[in-house]
């Protein structure tokens, strides 16, 4: 068996190059060895990175040229009341982050959402997105593609699906540009995220587009998918999970426990999240969203890029018989609970503290249940923040009128 340092040898003497190590020794034998070479170049120690605790070979489908891990810390909140349409239970939420207060401030929501009675949440829309782009010679070729497709949904849909068992071909609208096609396909991938299934069946789909059509496929993503960008399509039309959260707080306990009132909180919404966020024309109407989709997409082994659409959210204040009613609607939440990073042990973990590791039954409720938990997360994080900083603004006017 070869140990790390004769790897590392024949690495300097240029005979096996760094990402080839994997095939001659096993994967932590080869991780030590890029630790050694790494360690050599950049005079760094690499003690702690290489102090991981699985198997480096249950990350081959999840990184390339590993060296170790980031131990990222995980804490919980909760336990919450999550109402939801694919889980109804009192959960822990499992949260990876380096920000000191915010597991403290997420908690403080889910135990006043829990004296509340629970949250609501529900997925509302579902789809997985691949939006390829063809070339025509003209806008009449373009007009004859965009023709052909929706003349031909079922064999799309047929070739598609030939490649997975799980996924299922919704729907493909076409947008033109000029002499560009672009053809948004829709999936159904259950559990899965999605991103790599949808990839590979839209292929399959192209080839068909290719072999009876003038267009020409320039790639398999033409941005309008859209992944990992800003995008005002997804803030629209949804990708991933579209789900909302909801809950109804009693003013005694805005009051007893967030030290605040169901109006300031309406009031401190409207012009924060609603007007200020639209003053500086962002695509997030809301306070933090991003913190607890980050932290539970850690915990939970989500891609952690699609942090930039999964925190596209609008927060809702209003009063409401005189008790604050608060929502939170995430438009393209990309979840999933099988497949990509949930594989590794402490991710599956996260899963399993929320009780949806794998495929659910039916497939696809595993990882609605867990858009809806990471919904309920955001609202209880929302929640906090809000009351933090309107009870802050009744302090300070308090102390102006008492003086
Ligand atoms: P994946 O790990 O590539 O595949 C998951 C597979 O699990 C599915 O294709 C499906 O096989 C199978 N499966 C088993 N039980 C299932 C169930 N209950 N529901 C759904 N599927 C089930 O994962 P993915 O979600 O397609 O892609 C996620 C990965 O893509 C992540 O690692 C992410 O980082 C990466 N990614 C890729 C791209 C890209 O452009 N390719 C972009 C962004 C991210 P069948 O298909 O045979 O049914």
């Amino acid at each position: 068996m070869t140990d790390a340092a004769s790897l590392a040898d024949r690495v300097r003497e240029g005979e096996l190059r760094l990402h080839e190590l994997e095939a001659h020794a096993d994967a932590d034998v080869a991780a030590e060895a890029r630790r050694l070479l790494v360690e050599e170049q950049s005079g760094a120690s690499l003690d702690s990175v290489g102090n991981y605790g699985f198997p480096a070979e249950v990350a081959e489908s999840a990184i390339e040229n590993m060296v170790g891990a980031i131990q990222v810390p995980m804490g919980v909140a909760g336990p919450v009341t999550v109402n939801g349409g694919a889980i109804s239970d009192e959960k822990y939420l499992p949260l990876a982050t380096t920000e000191g207060a915010l597991l403290a401030s997420v908690n403080r929501g889910c135990s006043v959402i829990n004296a509340a009675g629970g949250a609501t949440a529900r997925v509302l829309k579902s789809g997985m997105t691949r939006a390829p782009v063809f070339r025509v010679a003209d806008v009449a070729e373009a007009e004859a593609l965009v023709s052909w497709t929706r003349d031909n949904f079922e064999k799309l849909k047929a070739a598609a699906e030939e490649t997975t068992n799980h996924g299922e071909l919704l729907d493909v609208t076409p947008y033109v540009v000029g002499n560009s096609v672009y053809l948004r396909f829709r999936y159904d991938t259950k559990d899965a995220m999605g991103m790599n299934m949808t990839t590979i069946a839209t292929g399959a789909a192209c080839e068909v587009v290719e072999d009876e059509t003038t267009g020409s496929l320039v790639a398999l993503s033409g941005n309008l998918c859209t992944d990992k960008k800003p995008a005002a399509i997804n803030a629209v039309e949804g990708r991933g999970r579209s789900v909302t959260a909801d809950v109804r707080i009693p003013r005694e306990i805005v009051e007893e426990r967030l030290h605040t009132t169901p109006e300031a909180i309406a009031e401190l919404n409207t012009r924060k999240n609603l007007v200020g966020s639209a003053k500086a024309a962002s695509l997030g109407f809301n306070a933090h969203v991003a913190n607890v989709v980050a932290a539970m997409f850690l915990a939970t082994g989500q891609d952690e890029a699609q942090v930039v659409e999964g925190a596209n959210a609008i927060t809702t204040a209003d009063v409401q018989d005189g008790d604050l009613y608060v929502s939170v609607s995430l438009a393209s939440l990309e979840v999933g609970t099988v497949g990509g990073g949930t594989k590794l042990p402490t991710q599956a973990e996260g899963l399993d503290i929320l009780g949806i590791r794998g495929g659910g039954n039916p497939a696809g409720s595993n990882a609605d249940a867990l858009a809806e938990c990471i919904a309920v997360g955001s609202l209880a994080g929302e929640l906090s923040l809000l009351s933090a900083l309107a009870s802050r603004h009744l302090s300070s006017a308090h102390a102006e009128l008492g003086r």
